[in-house]
């Protein structure tokens, strides 16, 4: 009988535990003797899968070292960033999309507010699969955790000019500098 894989194991290893606080060294034990790539699987099941696992980068109550699945994760087949695009088509699509989220404008590293998490950038079916929405440079785009579960109320209709210079002059100094730089860095002296 073959052994169930490191991240089978991880996997097996997690789902006993929900709800439940974790450490690395637990989650190693798990993973079974020699795998040195544990922290890789659990990254994996993170953004390849969408597991809600915490760690203390998203919550302040956990420790370094301390992992947190917080809910049961997603059935394998409702991840709409199925794992089996290409690298080069991933990479296509998140440069053609600035490395932004298509729908909240946030990109990785960025804090969410509406979270309070880190931004992971995902990629999206604009035509869902389920449609018939195929793997493909048209169909899909950059989109964070969190609006790729829908979980953000943001209307698909793109900011105007005008709104968007009068939201910049009531901003305060420090948000029109970083808004300037970022224009800065994106349109060089154009
Ligand atoms: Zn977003």
């Amino acid at each position: 009988m073959p052994r169930p894989s490191s991240k089978e194991r991880i996997r097996q290893f997690l789902l006993a535990n929900i709800g439940t606080v974790v450490t690395s060294l637990q989650i190693r034990d798990a993973a079974g003797p020699r795998v040195s790539e544990w922290a890789r699987r659990v990254r994996e099941l993170r953004e390849d899968e969408g597991w809600a696992i915490l760690t203390h980068n998203d919550s302040t109550s956990l420790k370094p070292g301390q992992y947190l699945l917080k809910e049961m994760p997603p059935e394998r087949s409702e991840v709409g960033f199925a794992r089996d695009i290409s690298a080069r088509l991933r990479a296509e699509v998140l440069d053609r999309n600035g490395f932004t989220c298509q729908m909240c404008g946030l990109t990785p590293g960025e804090i969410d507010p509406s979270t309070g998490r880190k931004v992971r950038l995902h990629l999206g079916h604009i035509k869902d699969r389920s449609l018939g929405g195929r793997d493909e440079l048209s169909n899909l785009r950059a989109l964070c955790s969190t609006c790729n579960q829908g979980a953000k109320n943001i209307t698909t209709e793109k900011p105007t000019g005008l709104w968007l210079l009068s939201q910049i002059r009531r901003a305060g100094l420090d948000e029109q500098r970083a808004v300037y730089h970022w224009l800065r860095n994106k349109f060089g002296d154009e």
